[in-house]
């Protein structure tokens, strides 16, 4: 079924949330390079590929439905924060709006029966479990770490491992 107006509108403004989240997520690896914790910043940088590859996936819904994808400017993200802890419940914060956002095209897209679109939207539904749990979890480490520089060593050394 080709895609309805509504619902490419909603997926192409999704599709630029998807990258300024790419944004954030390149300008929090470069603020936790600042302060030597290149294990967080290496996390950051996968996390932004991350999301082109949302992007993408948003894209090629509106394409093989033979909509038309649209970009549009993407807002700066921050430049500092106050900490490593700041950071982290920031991402956090950001990963419930991106839920909320991708609940509110779910119901547009029930609300125009739009059975196509169901799989897709499943799949980030999945798919933000997994972002808010990861970055709450790091965000909940850091706090017990504390002001503790070993712990806080042990946690980015632990990310920057991710593959
Ligand atoms: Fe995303
Ligand atoms: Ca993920």
């Amino acid at each position: 079924m080709k895609i309805s107006e509504e619902l490419q509108e909603a997926i192409n403004d999704q599709i630029n949330f998807e990258l300024y989240s790419g944004y954030i997520y390149l300008a929090m690896a470069a603020y936790f390079e600042s302060i030597n914790l290149d294990g967080m910043a290496h996390w950051m940088k996968k996390q932004a590929a991350e999301e082109y590859s949302h992007a993408m996936r948003f894209w090629e819904h509106i394409v093989d439905r033979g909509g038309l994808v649209t970009l549009t400017q993407i807002k700066a993200p921050k430049k500092k924060w106050a900490s490593a802890l700041a950071a982290w419940e920031d991402a956090y914060e950001h990963e419930k709006v991106v839920s909320e956002r991708i609940f509110k095209i779910g119901e547009l897209a029930d609300k125009l029966d739009d059975r196509s679109a169901r799989p897709l939207l499943q799949w980030f539904y999945d798919e933000q479990v997994e972002e808010e749990e990861q970055t709450m979890r790091v965000a909940d480490h850091l706090r017990m770490a504390g002001e503790h520089a070993g712990a806080i060593m042990m946690i980015d050394a632990k990310l920057g491992q991710r593959e």
